[in-house]
C-alpha cells in the first residue's frame, strides 16, 4: 500500500514549510493555502481521523494549534478558522488527521469556508437528533 504523505513528510522523506515542532506534533504550510499562513497541524502518530486519534495526540495538536496562532498574530490576522475534516463524504483528501488553522487576513475578503445561511430548524427534530447522539455517547 502507498504511504501515507503526510507519514512522508514527517520521516523528512518529502519537504515541508516547517512552523512548529514537538515530541507528538508537527506543523507545516498548505502547498495549496486558502490564504496567507494557513498551515496545517498534524500528530506524528498515523492516525485517520477524529475517530482514530488517541487523546493524548489530539490534546497536543490543540495545545500546539493554540502556540501557532498566536504566533500568528504576526500576520495581522482579524480571525483564524480552525477546519478539521473527517472522512471522504466531508471532502477529507489526506487521511491522516490534520487541523487547518486559516488566518483571515487584515484587509483580505473573507473566508469563503466560513459563511454558511443560518435556517431556524425544526426543535422538536433537534432535540430528538440531540438524545440521540447523546444516549449513544460512551
Ligand atoms: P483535507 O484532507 O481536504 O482536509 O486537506 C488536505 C490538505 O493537505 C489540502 O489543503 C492540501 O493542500 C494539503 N496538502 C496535501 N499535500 C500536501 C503537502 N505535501 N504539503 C503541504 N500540504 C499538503
Ligand atoms: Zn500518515
Amino acid at each position: 500500500m502507498e504511504e501515507c504523505i503526510f507519514c512522508k513528510i514527517i520521516k523528512g522523506e518529502i519537504p515541508c514549510f516547517k512552523v512548529y515542532e514537538d515530541e507528538r506534533v508537527l506543523a507545516f504550510e498548505d502547498i495549496n493555502p486558502v490564504s496567507t499562513g494557513h498551515t496545517l497541524v498534524i500528530p506524528k502518530r498515523h492516525a485517520k481521523d477524529l475517530w482514530e486519534i488517541q487523546g493524548e495526540d489530539l490534546a497536543a495538536v490543540q495545545l500546539a494549534s493554540k502556540k501557532i496562532i498566536q504566533a500568528m498574530r504576526v500576520l495581522d490576522p482579524t480571525g483564524v478558522a480552525c477546519v478539521q475534516l473527517n472522512g471522504r463524504g466531508v471532502n477529507q483528501v489526506v487521511m491522516h488527521y490534520h487541523l487547518h488553522l486559516i488566518p483571515r487576513i487584515s484587509g483580505k475578503p473573507p473566508l469563503p469556508i466560513t459563511g454558511w445561511e443560518l435556517r431556524q430548524g425544526d426543535l422538536k427534530e433537534i432535540k430528538k437528533t440531540a438524545d440521540k447522539i447523546a444516549s449513544a455517547i460512551k
